[in-house]
């Protein structure tokens, strides 16, 4: 059966599982945080249902509790830093911090980030960037089992390969753009699989790459023990955004790229991530930016609504809205990803209630 709690006590059951999968209370309120903020802006694939992969991933030793980003190489600008497997929302927080203070400082930064345990959400690092009043562009890898097949292709090769764009917009809310390059997340599929949903054609194709819309294809073995795999947003153009996001978040940064099948034993789930951080008080053009970018989106909101949509949105603003009612209404977890969470938790001699 379905459950619903409110933020602060979801938080509260998370970090407990969190704290007995050996990380530190300051650590678990921050994945703990991070996952349920997820959930209120939406996108519950990211949310509190990956607590049972992480400590999988905690217990087999692929995610290292406790762990903090490596400086590898400093040249001001240039930032080369590696994750060591650690929780992706500490190690990616430590990284976009260290990546802001350079940008203020040297009016941009390029930051690289190899070997975080899964970033979650990529839109919480560009909106801690915004909130600084910085642009930030972001390219990430994912290196877990290849689920997404290449335009042309019938099986899976690489991962949903997220990619993220936050704009800060003078005065008003940001633009950030956040999404996986795959038709629909990998986790959005495991939410509609345990909730027992068909999904939309052409999302997926079937261990034989012809299309389906059972999610479950992605989640379990089919016959002879093979998978389905998503397809690409936006055909060969999306598929070919997947292909750059492997190069720079995966090759570039010294993540290391998908090219070999996965061992489906390993749960741990690596993101590799390029970071472009920009102030654009420094780049000269602040007055025009700010004006032009008011002007454009003044201009795109004033367009008016197909038929059956409420009005024109900015990327940002759903999560932003969902955000509010979340907080309000509380988040409803699905009755099968409450019990693999219980589940999760007694691994690690938790209780979570029924
Ligand atoms: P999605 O398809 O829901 O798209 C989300 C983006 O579209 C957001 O920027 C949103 O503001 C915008 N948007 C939605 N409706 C809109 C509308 N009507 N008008 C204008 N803009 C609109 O997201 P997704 O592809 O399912 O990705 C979900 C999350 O998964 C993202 O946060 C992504 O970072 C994350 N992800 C992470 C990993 C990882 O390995 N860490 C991998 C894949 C995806």
């Amino acid at each position: 059966m379905q459950k619903t709690l409110q933020a602060p006590e979801l938080r509260a059951q998370v970090a407990t599982v969190l704290i007995a999968a050996g990380s530190s209370p300051d650590e678990a309120q921050c994945v703990a945080t991070n996952l349920v903020l997820a959930n209120l802006s939406g996108h519950d694939s990211h949310g509190v249902g990956m607590l049972p992969r992480y400590v999988e991933a905690v217990l087999e030793g692929g995610l290292k509790p406790n762990s903090s980003v490596r400086v590898v190489l400093d040249t001001g600008s240039l930032l080369t830093l590696d994750g060591q497997r650690g929780y992706g929302q500490v190690v990616g927080e430590q990284a976009m911090a260290l990546g802001m203070a350079r940008a203020k400082t040297h009016g941009s930064c390029i930051m690289s980030l190899a070997n975080a345990h899964h970033l979650g959400r990529i839109g919480h690092f560009a909106e801690m960037a915004v909130a600084q009043g910085l642009v930030s562009l972001h390219f990430v890898n994912v290196l877990s089992r290849p689920v997404v097949a290449p335009f042309g292709g019938a099986d899976g090769r690489y991962g949903t390969n997220p990619c993220c764009i936050g704009i800060p917009l003078a005065g008003r809310e940001p633009f950030v753009l956040d999404f996986a390059t795959s038709q629909v997340a990998q986790g959005k599929m495991r939410v509609a699989h345990n909730e027992g949903r068909q999904v939309e054609p052409g999302l997926l194709i079937d261990e034989h790459g012809l299309p389906t819309t059972k999610p479950g294809v992605v989640v379990v073995p089919q016959s002879g023990g093979l998978f389905g795999a998503l397809l690409a947003f936006g055909g060969h153009k999306g598929y070919g955004m997947a292909v750059a996001c492997e190069l720079l978040g995966g090759a570039l940064t010294g993540s290391g790229t998908a090219h070999q099948p996965a061992d489906p034993a390993v749960r741990a789930v690596v993101n590799g991530m390029l970071t472009i951080l920009i102030d654009p008080s420094q780049l000269g053009t602040q007055a025009s930016f700010e004006q032009e970018a008011l002007a454009f989106v003044d201009w795109l909101k004033a367009a008016p609504a197909a038929p059956g949509v409420d009005a024109v949105l900015i990327a940002g603003e759903p999560e932003r809205a969902t955000r509010l009612q979340r907080q309000e209404t509380g988040i409803v977890v699905d009755g099968q990803t409450w019990q693999d969470m219980r589940a999760a938790g007694r691994q690690v001699g938790v209780d979570l209630p029924e």
